[in-house]
């Protein structure tokens, strides 16, 4: 085999509860992934050594080099497999950088699933997840896709039954966000309003939700414990936020990080009608209509 091409979708948090910051710098979550119908192509080609090379309009916000998560992936694959293995990884970028839709993890997932191809190792999915893992807290999922609820820092993932199909609206910002600042302003804002921050818990109504393919109640439930501090660092967002509200979204939700905004329509025409009617009012760099559950990284 010379070459393999995997499609992975970006996800979307639909709740993501934020414990207190833990004695490791990391945070106990309760995080409810869902991968949505935005993807980036992975393909890995037989080559000596390591290399990447990422196309699309936003290329020039990505590594091409060995902090590029693909690349690491790769690296930790070969690394597991006890072989030097190459590779010409190529990235066609098409989820947000720094967007909070997990589009590095999913690339670190997609070349795991290309090149366990690309060398014929044939490694059960178990094993990629252990390897995800250590690549990232957002990898692991990324490997699963559908929908999934993470505990611990995000990694240890339970599958959940969704009964239908989800219609959905994001609003692209311009220029992303860092996590790891967003998580700090999250800790700032909590120690300044002297909150006393409880044990993260998944939402019951969220899950009844998602297993009824029930939007309305979805865009109700949806909680993002990352939003204030988003929307503090970003404070447009809150004008992107509340225009689609206004316009008829069923729920309205900064997508993990940010900035990206993710919108509930209740259904596909809806979605369509409330990406232009936002397009309209100029309050994102880009509107795009998607739907989820998807399935995770795909050989194509
Ligand atoms: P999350 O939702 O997991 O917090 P995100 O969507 O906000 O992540 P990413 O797009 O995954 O953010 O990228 C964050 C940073 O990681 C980028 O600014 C970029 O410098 C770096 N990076 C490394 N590899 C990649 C990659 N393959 N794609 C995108 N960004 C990458």
């Amino acid at each position: 085999m010379n070459s393999v091409t995997v499609r992975v979708p970006a996800k979307v948090n639909l709740q993501l509860a934020v414990g207190p910051l833990r004695e490791d710098g990391y945070h106990d979550l309760v995080n409810v992934f869902h991968a949505v119908s935005i993807f980036d192509e992975v393909t890995a080609a037989a080559e000596t050594g390591v290399s990447v090379r990422v196309e699309g309009e936003t290329a020039g916000q990505v590594p091409e080099d060995d902090d590029n998560l693909a690349v690491r992936a790769a690296r930790a694959l070969a690394g597991h497999a006890g072989r030097s293995y190459g590779v010409g990884l190529v990235i066609r970028k098409a989820i947000p950088v720094a967007g909070g839709m997990a589009g590095g993890s999913a690339d670190a997932a997609a070349a795991l699933v290309a090149c366990n191809e690309l060398w014929g190792l044939g490694l059960p999915l178990d094993d990629l997840l252990e390897i995800a893992a250590d690549l990232g807290s957002d990898v692991p999922f990324a490997l699963l896709g559908g929908t999934a609820v993470g505990t611990g820092r995000g990694e240890r993932l339970t599958r959940l039954e969704v009964g239908g199909t989800f219609h959905w609206v994001f609003a692209l910002a311009d220029g992303g966000l860092s996590t790891g600042r967003v998580y700090a302003e999250c800790d700032r804002l909590r120690a300044a309003g002297g909150e006393r921050v409880a044990r993260p818990r998944v939402s019951g109504a969220l899950l009844a939700a998602l297993r009824d393919g029930d939007a309305k109640t979805l865009g109700a439930e949806m909680a993002n414990d990352l939003q204030p501090a988003a929307v503090t660092l970003r404070p447009s967002l809150a004008r992107t936020l509340d225009a689609g509200r206004d316009l008829g979204a069923l729920g309205a939700l900064v997508s993990g990080s940010g900035p990206t905004c993710a919108f509930v329509a209740d259904s596909e025409a809806h979605a369509r009608e409330l990406a232009a009617a936002l397009t309209a009012e100029g309050v994102a760099r880009d509107v795009v209509v998607a739907h989820g559950p998807v399935p995770g990284p795909t050989v194509v």
